[in-house]
C-alpha cells in the first residue's frame, strides 16, 4: 500500500478551458496516508469520480503531478500504477464462473495456483457467494454481479490502494450494511489504503476515519466526522452533513458580538471578521428552546422517533433546533445559542475566533 500525494492537480474535459468553471477539478492538493480509510463525499457533479480516475489513472489530469510513496506515477497506465478500482456498476467476465472471474486478477499477475486458490476461496467467503462457485456469472442477479466485482477489487493484496466509487449503489439496504462492515474489518486487518467514493453522509461517516468532503471540484474539508460535525470548514460543509444541515444567517460583528436583526448574540471570542459577508453557523443540536432568549415563532415540530425537530422563525428567516423527545415546546418560546456550537464564516469560509 502506498502513500499518495496529490500536488496542484485540476482537470478540464474539454480543450482550451479558461476559468475555473472549466475545471471539473478546480485544484487538489493533498495527501492521503498509506494505509487511510477515507470517504471522498459530496454531491453528485462535484468531481469525486474523475479525481478517483486521476488517482487509478483511467485519466490524467490537464495540470499537475501524481506521487505514490513519493515516486512520481503521473504518466504511468492504470496497471503500472498497480490500483485495484471496483465502479458503481459490475465490471465482470459474464462467460466467466464466478471462481474464474475472482481468479483472472490474480493469474494475470502470476500469482501461483495453490495461493490463487487460497485468495479467491477467502474472498469468496467475504462476499457470501462460496457456494456459487462454479456458476457462470451470466444467470446471476445485479447485486450478487456487484458483489463479484468487489471481490475482484479485494482479492489482490499486493495493489498500491483500493478504489471504491460508489460501489454499492445497486446492492440491497441490508446486504449494504454487512458488506461496508466487512470493507471495515478487512481495512483493519491489512491495514489497506482505501478511499471510498459516496454522496451518502451516513456512508461516509460510518466507513472512513477521514472524510473528504468535495464542492463544486474543490475540496472544501478534510476531518473526522467529529470535526466535520463541531467545526465545518465551509458552510457547505455545515449544510450537507447533518439532519438538519447547521443554521446559517447573515450577522454583523462588533467585537465579541454578533448582530442579527434587532437580535445580540455573544460569540465565544472576537473574530477576525469585518466585513459584509458575515455569517453565523449553529447546529440544530446547539439551539435551545426556553423561556429566555431570543423571541421565534414556532411554526412547525417533527417527532422523528429519538427527538423532535423545532422548525422556527427567528428574525424573519427559518432556524431549525433539536430537542429531546421528552422535551416541551414552550408556548411563548424563545431560543439561546449554545456558544459551543457557534462558528462564524466569511464568504462561506470558517474564520478563527481569537480570545
Ligand atoms: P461526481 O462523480 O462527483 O458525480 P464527476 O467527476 O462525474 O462528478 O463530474 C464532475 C464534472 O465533470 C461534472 O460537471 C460532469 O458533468 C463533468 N464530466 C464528468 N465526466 C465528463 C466527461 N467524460 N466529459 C465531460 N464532462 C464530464
Ligand atoms: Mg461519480
Amino acid at each position: 500500500m502506498a502513500r499518495i500525494d496529490l500536488n496542484h492537480i485540476r482537470h478540464a474535459y474539454g480543450a482550451n478551458p479558461k476559468s475555473d468553471k472549466d475545471y471539473a477539478l478546480r485544484e487538489v492538493h493533498h495527501s492521503f496516508d498509506d494505509g487511510g480509510a477515507y470517504a471522498l463525499l459530496g454531491p453528485s457533479g462535484c468531481g469525486k469520480t474523475t479525481l478517483l480516475n486521476i488517482i487509478s489513472g483511467l485519466l490524467h489530469a490537464s495540470h499537475g503531478q501524481l506521487l505514490f510513496d513519493g515516486k512520481d506515477v503521473t504518466r504511468l497506465s492504470t496497471q503500472e500504477r498497480n490500483i485495484a478500482q471496483v465502479f458503481q456498476f459490475p465490471v465482470i467476465y459474464d462467460t466467466m464462473t464466478v471462481y474464474d472471474n475472482l481468479a483472472f486478477p490474480l493469474r494475470n499477475r502470476g500469482v501461483a495456483e495453490a495461493d490463487v486458490d487460497r485468495k479467491v476461496r477467502e474472498t469468496l467467503d467475504m462476499i457470501d457467494l462460496a457456494s456459487w462457485a462454479k456458476r457462470k456469472a451470466r444467470g446471476l442477479t445485479a447485486d450478487q454481479k456487484q458483489k463479484i466485482s468487489l471481490g475482484r477489487g479485494l482479492v489482490r493484496s499486493d495493489v498500491n490502494a483500493i478504489l471504491f466509487d460508489e460501489p454499492l449503489t445497486v446492492i440491497d439496504p441490508h446486504m449494504k450494511w454487512v458488506l461496508r462492515s466487512q470493507l471495515k474489518q478487512l481495512h483493519r486487518r491489512f491495514g489497506y489504503t482505501m478511499i471510498y467514493v459516496t454522496h451518502d453522509q451516513t456512508e461516509a461517516l460510518t466507513f472512513a476515519e477521514k472524510v473528504v468532503v468535495m464542492y463544486d471540484g474543490e475540496i472544501v474539508q478534510i476531518g473526522t466526522p467529529a470535526e466535520l460535525f463541531e467545526r465545518p470548514k465551509h458552510t457547505f460543509v455545515g449544510y450537507f452533513i447533518g439532519s438538519p444541515g447547521m443554521n446559517v444567517m447573515p450577522v454583523s460583528v462588533e467585537g465579541n458580538r454578533a448582530r442579527l436583526g434587532g437580535q445580540v448574540i455573544d460569540l465565544p471570542g472576537s473574530p477576525k471578521a469585518e466585513g459584509n459577508e458575515i455569517e453565523l453557523g449553529i447546529r440544530p443540536e446547539y439551539v435551545r428552546l426556553g423561556a429566555a432568549g431570543m423571541p421565534v415563532t414556532v411554526r412547525k415540530v417533527e417527532d422523528i422517533g429519538r427527538h423532535k425537530v423545532v422548525r422556527a422563525s427567528l428574525e424573519g428567516r427559518e432556524i431549525a433546533a433539536i430537542l429531546g423527545e421528552d422535551d416541551q415546546v414552550p408556548a411563548d418560546a424563545r431560543v439561546t445559542f449554545d456558544p459551543a456550537g457557534i462558528n462564524l464564516y466569511d464568504k462561506s469560509w470558517r474564520v478563527e475566533m481569537g480570545a
